[in-house]
């Protein structure tokens, strides 16, 4: 291997857990679970409409693209057992952000969808970057950073700013401090377009409830310009040494990353809640490492390909 990728993924498990690190990165393992993770399936499906909606417009409205992903993902054999439920709530969420939230007037205006920075005539839209970073190790010459922008705005000033879609079950206000990922977006944008003001990043979250089912809890707020109790978005603006501070901890850990001696073990916590390694790494205490080897390579696949496999099943509406 004469490169090395690292990706916002694999800096969020290492810090957690080295051990599920080691299987998922493809840097050792990297291998994901075939149990489809049900809130990823739903994350990603609304990512692909927001996608759609904003970049290539091949379907009328969000709703539609979703449909189109369900159906997809139905064919690809990666949609999880309860799609049905969960494909009603996006749907759900999806109509009430094209038909309400957007529709709705606040002090005399709709709300603003937003303006897509359109860069060497390519909207940056899904934008997939690979930055090289400077991390002296001796196995791989070449070390690379790899994302990908949900989507990158410009505001009425001309600044850029990074936008990630969340989908979440109550939102979270951001504190720049405790978020690995949007510090690395801004010094990615920063480094992708020198020539233009990054002011920061937008965090538009999606609550995971269903605006038009009665029985759905609501939160009291009064509805703003970028907020109401079912989508919220939250500008979070930046300063530069944040990019070149980051900078420094990234290589930092992606230098241990690299270190074939660094130290591979579990740490158990809140976030083995989510892991899909759980039940094996339950036989990795009971039993030994051979026996949790087999059983993590039996509910496994090769690489994260699998979840974008669905891509070439997607059916597009007929142009007449
Ligand atoms: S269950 Fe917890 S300790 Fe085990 S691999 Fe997953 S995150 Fe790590």
């Amino acid at each position: 291997m004469v490169e090395a990728i690292c990706r916002t993924s694999d800096r969020v498990a290492f810090g957690e857990c080295r051990l599920r690190w080691s299987i998922t990165s493809h840097l050792r393992e990297n291998r994901s679970s075939i149990s489809v993770n049900g809130a990823y399936w739903f994350g990603s499906g609304i990512h692909y409409a927001l996608e759609d909606k904003y970049g290539d417009k091949r379907f009328v409205n969000a709703q539609d693209a979703f449909q189109a992903y369900v159906d997809a993902t139905l064919i690809a054999g990666t949609a999880p057992e309860h799609y049905a439920e969960d494909s009603v709530l996006a749907l759900g969420m999806l109509r009430y952000y094209e038909d309400v939230w957007l529709e709705i007037e606040i002090d005399g205006a709709k709300r603003n969808e937003l303006e897509t920075f359109v860069f060497n005539g390519v909207p940056q839209i899904e934008q997939k970057f690979r930055i090289k970073i400077e991390v002296p190790n001796k196995i791989y010459p070449d070390v690379y950073y790899e994302g990908i922008f949900d989507r990158v705005i410009v505001d009425e000033i001309g600044r850029l700013w990074v936008l990630d879609y969340k989908t979440t079950q109550r939102f979270t206000k951001s504190d720049i401090y405790m978020n690995q990922q949007a510090l690395t977006y801004y010094w990615a944008a920063k480094h992708l377009y020198p020539e233009k003001k990054v002011a920061g990043v937008v965090w538009w979250q999606f609550a995971k409830r269903d605006p038009f089912d009665k029985d759905t809890r609501k939160q009291k707020i009064n509805p703003t310009k970028d907020e109401d109790e079912y989508i919220k978005r939250e500008w979070i603006p930046m300063k530069d040494i944040n990019a070149n501070n980051e900078y420094k901890n990234m290589c930092l850990q992606v230098r241990d990353m690299l270190n074939p001696n660094t130290s591979i073990y579990p740490s158990y916590g809140t976030h083995c809640r989510w892991c899909s390694f759980r039940t094996s790494c339950q036989i990795k205490l009971d039993k030994d490492d051979e026996a949790f080897r087999e059983s993590f390579l039996s509910i496994s696949t090769e690489s994260q390909a699998y979840f974008e496999s669905w891509r070439a099943f997607l059916q597009f509406p007929k142009i007449s």
